[in-house]
């Protein structure tokens, strides 16, 4: 049997329809940008593997740094003991936040750094004798797939089976100079249940690349801020570079209450989750009643091979050469950007920072199911290029390595694809 037959006889894949799936490739190595297959076909990650690969595949500096970590000590309960890396991790991490940010609670993975979160919030109330429970979200938003993560994302085909056992929440619009004051009177009148609000700050990525201004998510922040509601940013997606800047927040003037970090938090090398808070928020379970402690703890808790990973990765981040071939991807995208605008097929087209989407006009309605986005996707594999389009939306997320011949040689093939379909 080959690796795909093998595969297919034990392996359950991750949003996969099994029935109908088309063979799954087999990948032998990953080296920079490229992902070659068993039989030596390379691919272009365009989408740095669901949006985690940084620095390109198989990093020669972050598998030394883990390998020489693997060899001290790859694990120890993190309740009563710490080591190095947590330490060294949160102060680099903590130095780069916004400044009110003081704590670091590790986790494993983008779903678990937000059930922390919503946690922390609910508990907040708890320890403060007070019976906020209702959480504020953004229709469509997306926060991961465990319950309580799920519970805070918009309502759709994933979670329709859960329907009825999902928390209530919420769902607000996505600020807008139309709607800010709608919205602010709105949320006025509930302020006195909601125990927090949570948010994708700047773009909605699951939701297919849905953006929104940084100047009105500042404005619903500050409103939120009076009505003392505590805010959570999700950055799971965003942190470490993906807006252009090194975290949404620099582009907000208002400083959440907690933030998520995970996906580009080892560069995509290990799975790891961080939920960080304020001191305020840190002060609110510190007591002598055990109750008010924060329960909540993961077996690999701030393992020390994923901190060490990020650490070598946030080092590589912080390269001058990095920001400027960040820069870079900007820029080419804006000019890219204009290029679509002009093409017959092309809708809607967005940018935040290296991440650049649009919509592919077709015939058929825009949904994740519909299959414009399997057959684009297909097209893009035969071409040597990994791109994972959400229904027909179209996007690209590279790993910050990539050059400006690479990003070349990408458009060139989405130009020469969208006039053919
Ligand atoms: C991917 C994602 C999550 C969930 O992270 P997982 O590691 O997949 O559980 C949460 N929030 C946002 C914004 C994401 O993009």
């Amino acid at each position: 049997m080959n690796l795909s037959e093998r595969d297919r006889a034990v392996n359950w894949h991750p949003y996969t329809q099994m029935k109908t799936a088309d063979e799954i490739i087999p990948i032998i190595r990953g080296e920079g940008i490229y992902l070659f297959d068993d039989e030596g076909k390379q691919y272009i990650d365009a989408v740095s593997s669901w949006w985690v690969t940084l620095h390109g595949h198989a990093h020669p500096y972050i598998a030394k740094r883990v390998s020489e970590q693997l060899h001290t000590l790859e694990q120890v309960i993190f309740a009563g003991f710490t080591h190095e890396p947590a330490i060294q991790l949160s102060e680099n991490l903590l130095k780069i936040l916004p400044e009110n940010q003081k704590k670091i609670f590790y986790s494993d993975n983008g779903s678990t750094a937000i059930e922390v979160a919503l946690k922390i919030c609910i508990q907040y109330a708890y320890n403060h004798d007070n019976k906020k429970t209702k959480i504020l979200a953004f229709k469509n938003a997306y926060h991961g797939d465990t319950f309580g993560a799920m519970s805070v994302s918009g309502r759709s085909a994933w979670t329709n089976p859960f329907g009825e056992m999902l928390f209530e929440v919420i769902f607000i619009d996505v600020p807008t100079v139309e709607n800010l004051d709608d919205l602010k009177t709105f949320i006025k009148s509930i302020s006195d249940e909601i125990a927090c609000f949570i948010y994708e700050p700047l773009i909605q990525g699951a939701a297919g690349m849905l953006m929104h201004k940084a100047e009105d998510l500042s404005e619903l922040m500050k409103f939120c801020r009076e009505q003392k509601i505590l805010m959570i940013q999700d950055e799971v997606f965003t942190g470490f570079g993906r807006t252009g800047k090194l975290f949404a927040a620099d582009h907000l003037s208002e400083q959440p209450d907690i933030m998520c970090f995970s996906k580009g938090l080892t560069g995509g090398t290990m799975p790891m989750g961080i939920t960080s808070c304020s001191q305020e928020i840190f002060e609110a379970f510190l007591s002598d009643d055990q109750h008010k402690t924060l329960f909540h703890g993961h077996s690999f808790t701030a393992n020390p091979l994923a901190c060490t990973a990020a650490l070598a990765s946030m080092e590589l981040l912080l390269q001058a050469e990095t920001l400027r071939n960040i820069d870079l991807i900007v820029k080419k995208h804006t000019a890219f950007s204009e290029v679509l605008r002009q093409h017959s097929k092309v809708d809607h087209v967005r940018q935040t920072g290296t991440i650049i989407a649009w919509e592919v006009i077709n015939n058929y309605q825009t949904s994740y199911f519909n299959t414009t986005g399997k057959k684009l996707y297909k097209e893009f594999l035969k071409r040597g290029i990994i791109l994972r389009p959400l229904g027909n939306t179209m996007y690209l997320v590279p790993p910050y390595c990539i050059t400006a011949e690479q990003l070349d040689y990408i458009y060139h093939q989405i130009i020469e694809v969208l006039d053919h379909f």
